[in-house]
């Protein structure tokens, strides 16, 4: 979500006439994107702040911008008394004025949020792969989640707008797009439904792969899982984070669904469309957790050996619900994390493992060491071609080597 609103901030930029330079020391203005779901994320972004002391001078600017900017504000700015602008996710739209006001002495702090969804701003792209956001906010208020405070309510964007992003990114050649909410399933403009959004996306012309990211166990219906197993373009991937195997945390996350009613939903994709791969994220530690209720998740790790899965120890948000229940000592929940990591490694293993043999239509996306590449699946699995190709390019390769969790293939003859 972040890398996309930065390319929506270069866009605006651009269209100004401003360059984007990845050198820092022939910068003019520096703006640093920062994130708040957790603690860690902002305490890296604070440290890189304070390191742009050094390269601030009276004719540069230092913008702080995202949802770190929007909920400390006002401690970014008496902490760091050097950054110009401090800007929330919805105030990008003006940030070229913001940065011309700020050479001229003003110091600029505007984080509201609003219903922007930055509509008629396209990133133009030269990536293989990219993100095209439906929707801004979140209205669903799991109670360990920063995002609808410093991210606004849901709101979707116009179709007819996705559909022309869509468009410009086909036509500078990416071939594999990603549909971005924090609650997909939940996009709604209009008449039209995310199911009836993918049925129409997956059909524009020069659409070779679409995905979206990221789904609501709530809310993924028959529907969705049905435009998924008749389009073509739309990739058999479902991340669907489940945060927890417990139904008494899941309640206190307030997540509005059971353990049994996550598996019937893995049950119901699986049937519909066996070679969907299922992706996840889990949280360990989430307060007042017993052990019985983590091995709770352990065991729902071992029954759907989900394809990949994001892990977090939970992290206290000021401000939400969940900010007022006592949390686990940091050992306990530093142990937990890692005794997930350990059988999601496992788990990888063996499911790399699993592809051996297989044919996989690859879509190369970058060189790997050794003039190979590097590229992934339909279900968004990487995996190293022994050959080297241009990224665009799309090869069937069976997989006949695994190394750790990466699954290494040769293009199948007389493809
Ligand atoms: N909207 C998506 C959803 O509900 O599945 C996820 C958005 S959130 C930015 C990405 C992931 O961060 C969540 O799925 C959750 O696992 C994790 N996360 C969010 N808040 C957290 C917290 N306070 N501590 C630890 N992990 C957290
Ligand atoms: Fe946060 Fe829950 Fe919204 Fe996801 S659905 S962004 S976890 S509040």
């Amino acid at each position: 979500m972040n890398k996309k609103d930065s390319e929506i901030i270069a866009a605006v930029l651009t269209q100004s006439g401003y360059v984007q330079v990845s050198d820092e020391d022939t910068a003019d203005v520096f703006i640093v994107n920062t994130c708040s779901v957790r603690e860690h994320a902002e305490q890296r972004a604070l440290g890189f702040i304070a390191g742009l002391k050094h390269w601030k001078h009276a004719r540069r600017v230092v913008a702080v911008v995202g949802c770190m900017a929007k909920r400390l504000a006002h401690d970014i700015a008496t902490r760091f008394p050097f950054v110009d602008i401090i800007l929330g996710p919805d105030a990008y739209r003006k940030i070229v004025t913001f940065v011309e006001d700020s050479l001229h002495g003003t110091r600029i702090l505007e984080t509201e949020l609003t219903d922007e969804t930055y509509c008629g701003i396209y990133a133009s792209s030269t990536a293989v792969t990219d993100f095209v956001s439906i929707m801004r906010g979140c209205d669903n208020y799991c109670s360990y989640c920063v995002v609808p405070y410093v991210r606004g309510h849901a709101r979707s964007r116009p179709f007819d707008d996705i559909c022309q992003e869509v468009e410009n990114l086909v036509q500078h050649g990416v071939k594999d797009i990603t549909l971005l909410g924090q609650n997909v399933n939940e996009y709604c403009h209009g008449e039209v439904s995310f199911a009836g959004l993918l049925r129409s996306v997956a059909t524009i012309p020069g659409v070779f792969r679409l995905r979206f990211l990221t789904s609501h166990p709530k809310d993924l219906n028959n529907e969705i899982i049905n435009a998924v197993k008749k389009c073509d373009t739309l990739c058999e991937w479902f991340h669907i984070p489940m945060q927890s195997g417990s139904n008494r945390i899941l309640q206190l996350m307030n997540r509005c669904y059971t353990r049994e009613r996550y598996l019937n939903l893995v049950a119901r994709i699986r049937q519909a469309i066996p070679c969907a791969t299922i992706t996840t994220d889990l949280i360990a530690g989430f307060p007042g957790e017993t052990e019985d209720e983590f091995f709770e998740t352990l065991d729902l790790m071992n029954t759907v050996r989900f394809d990949d899965a994001y892990l977090y120890r939970y992290s206290v948000r000021e401000g939400t619900k969940a900010s007022q229940y006592p949390s686990l000592p940091e050992t306990v929940v530093k142990r937990r994390l890692q005794e997930m990591i350990m059988l999601h490694g496992k788990i990888m293993v063996e499911k790399a493992h699993e592809m051996y043999g297989k044919e996989y239509e690859i879509l190369i996306e970058a060189p790997a060491k050794n003039n190979a590449s590097r590229g992934k699946t339909r279900g968004n699995k990487d995996v190293v071609v022994h050959e080297h190709l241009n990224p665009g390019s799309v090869a069937n390769v069976i997989i006949n080597d695994v190394r750790g969790r990466t699954a290494i293939g040769t293009i199948k003859k007389g493809a």
